[in-house]
């Protein structure tokens, strides 16, 4: 199987999720994670018509955007953060899904080119408790949105959530309800949010059911990472 074949089947089960699920048709826009696989790889994708690009490394990043500058590529890092790496997203990335402390939101804000667009953000949510240590806790999601929002240069767009790995899709979809639900009440407190950045290969369809407008797909693309 080829890139562009893995590209093909994915868009495929995106839009029969959308179909089963009533979702209207384009409203899921897949994120290609590209993390450990070379630029040439990332290249293929875009010979295919893949615009969208994740990466969790810092360096990482910056070291393909480099390699693949003047490509149509929007740059999204997924990745745990460090403070003294925001300067690297700020200025290579178009969105930052995993914002989950002021203090990251504040140097990114800082530190975006004052030229460049708004730099698009989701707050990473803590869904599946003490599963992993990333992620605000959902009681603090508010406080933290209600902060981020006021930094300028930043555009607040919605959440992004990593849950557990689970083979049931009942579960699979009972905890990314929760992930819609915390979202629906930010929206009624007057946040404007559009995005859901929810969904990895084995989960995707339960995501997609629950409202994901963004999938996070690797492995079914590039295949595994060594
Ligand atoms: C690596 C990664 C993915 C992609 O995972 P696959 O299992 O390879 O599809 C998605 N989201 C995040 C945050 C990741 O780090």
């Amino acid at each position: 199987m080829t890139i562009r074949d893995n590209l093909q089947t994915i868009g495929g089960r995106i839009r029969a999720a959308e179909q089963r699920y009533g979702r209207e048709p384009g409203s899921v826009r897949l994120l290609a994670v590209s993390k450990k696989h070379p630029a040439a790889a990332i290249r293929e994708a875009l010979a295919s018509g893949q615009t969208l690009f994740g990466e969790s490394y810092a360096q990482e990043l910056v070291e393909k955007a480099n390699e693949l500058a003047g490509s149509n590529i929007e740059w999204h890092f997924i990745g745990p953060i460090q403070s003294n790496k925001t300067h690297l997203i700020a200025e290579t990335a178009r969105w930052v899904h995993s914002v989950d402390r002021l203090k990251i939101a504040q140097r990114l804000s800082a530190q975006k080119p004052a030229d460049a667009p708004d730099l698009n953000l989701c707050l990473q949510v803590n869904i599946s408790g003490e599963s992993s240590k990333s992620g605000v806790q959902p009681e603090a999601l508010a406080e933290l949105a209600e902060q981020v929002a006021e930094l300028p240069g930043l555009r607040l767009r919605g959440l992004m959530a990593i849950p557990a790995p689970e083979d049931d899709f009942a579960l699979q979809r009972a905890v990314f309800a929760q992930v819609r639900t915390l979202q629906e009440v930010l929206i009624a407190r007057g946040f404007a949010l559009d995005t859901l950045s929810m969904g990895m290969t084995d989960d995707m369809e339960a995501a997609i059911a629950e409202g994901a407008t963004l999938v996070r797909i690797g492995t079914a693309i590039f295949g595994s990472r060594q």
